[in-house]
């Protein structure tokens, strides 16, 4: 059968009015409310006749779930997954309202423009258009929107993994945890970054104890004090530099496309990383001091002190034995160690029939790009469906400029609509790719 020809401009604006409209939809988390994006959600999916179904953990923090059938001839099925919460914002810091989803200067504006309601609109665009132009299917094609991903998917992705493993089900996801960049490592270059892997959180607090008193009278058992050296020597630890597989072959890659002139040795490694931050967090279990906690009034020696620690570890590093060596480097027995929160993910492979055709089809429109698999150093929900043995990939194919960079979870968060046509088109002819 013949593709159809589909209007991308057409579409473009459709994208850019859905988006702005779900932006308005408030689902910042805390508290999330994500039932009101399943309710917008489903007046779309009904205007089109297609079923779909909500899963409510009993608290309104509902996900949406909407499957086209295929004929199986090619596998199990593939999940477009997003999630509909996005973070809080600081009103006063915006140039626009963050919940008005306003459309100026060629870009729409608000709070999930990027992360990740847009990804959310040009995975539906390609589910309506299979469902619309009746085209063939050899997998089901499952269009997914999930709750609570923000903040830590509780009631989002691990319920559903709980309670309804069974739509989970599936050979590939396409998820965040990529992106695109009009340049790489300083060179013009549009790139995109498939995400096969992430750091995996490790989040401690640090609690010393000790003997409360009055500040008048310093003795040695101060709780804040044992505290600050603990703190003091794990901000002095040195650390090794870690190069996995998956980052070496990115920056491999790197080489052989000659944005990195030098061959990727360890040395060469470290050396970037010095300069840049990120290409210094793939390469390192890092640790960012996040809160500190102590005392009640100036005069009173504090009986306890609390520091919480955003740790991440390179994929594959064992937890127990970054929580052995962080104990002997604070080596002081009163200062206790909680673990609040942690999760890891396997690597998905890029020896993937998916993963060909992601990086075909973005060269096919985006002439000349370059397609990397890449470690994210933040986490999302492909953790999940990567425990089960599903391949999933961080796959957003839009290139962003650095006025669109460093805005998620940030000011002025905002989409080129430029960009909205690209991702609609590539997301749409990788769908077509693996599913037809
Ligand atoms: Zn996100």
């Amino acid at each position: 059968m013949a593709e159809p020809k589909i209007d991308w401009d057409a579409w473009t604006e459709q994208a850019t009015e859905w988006l702005s409209e779900f932006i308005r939809v408030d689902t910042v988390n805390p508290p999330g409310n994500e039932a009101r994006a399943c309710a917008w959600l489903g007046r779309i999916l009904d205007a089109e006749g297609i079923p779909y179904q909500t899963y409510d953990p009993g608290n309104g923090r509902t996900s949406l779930v909407a499957r086209l059938e295929g004929d199986g001839s090619r596998g199990k099925a593939l999940i477009l997954l997003s999630h509909t919460d996005v973070v809080p914002f600081e009103v006063e810091e915006w140039t626009v309202d963050p919940l008005s989803g306003e459309v100026r200067d060629g870009f729409v504006w608000g709070r999930g423009a990027l992360d990740m309601k847009s990804q959310g609109i040009m995975e539906l665009i390609t589910f309506l258009l299979h469902k619309r132009h009746n085209l063939p299917l050899k997998r089901d094609l499952v269009y997914m929107a999930v709750a609570d991903e923000e903040a830590g998917s509780e009631f989002g992705m691990e319920f559903l993994d709980r309670a309804h493993p069974e739509i989970l089900d599936c050979e590939y996801v396409i998820n965040e945890g990529g992106g695109g960049s009009t340049e790489a490592l300083g060179v013009d270059r549009n790139t995109i970054n498939i995400g096969v892997s992430e750091k995996g959180p490790l989040w401690l607090t640090l609690r010393a104890h000790g003997r409360p008193g009055h500040g008048s009278v310093p003795h040695d058992d101060n709780a804040a004090d044992h505290l600050v050296r603990a703190v003091h020597r794990v901000l002095s630890w040195k650390r090794p530099y870690i190069v996995t597989p998956e980052v070496q072959e990115y920056f491999d890659q790197l080489h052989a496309a000659r944005i990195l002139d030098r061959p990727a040795t360890k040395q060469v490694l470290a050396d970037l990383a010095e300069h840049n931050p990120r290409l210094k967090s793939i390469q390192m279990n890092s640790i960012s001091l996040t809160t500190l906690t102590a005392g009640v009034k100036h005069n009173v020696i504090p009986a306890t002190a609390e520091a919480t620690l955003d740790c991440r570890l390179v994929p594959g590093y064992d937890e127990e034995r970054f929580i052995e060596e962080l104990t002997r480097v604070i080596d002081d027995p009163r200062i206790e160690i909680e673990r609040v929160f942690v999760a890891s993910t396997p690597t998905t492979s890029h020896h993937t029939e998916l993963y060909e055709i992601m990086e075909r089809e973005s060269k096919r429109v985006l002439e000349d790009a370059l397609v990397l698999p890449s470690v994210s150093t933040g986490f999302t929900d492909s953790r999940v469906f990567r425990r089960r043995g599903v391949a999933a990939y961080g796959f957003v194919p839009t290139v962003t400029g650095p006025s669109e960079q460093g805005r998620v979870h940030g000011n002025d968060e905002r989409i080129a609509i430029e960009n909205l046509r690209l991702g609609t088109q590539i997301m749409h002819q990788v769908v077509r790719g693996i599913c037809g």
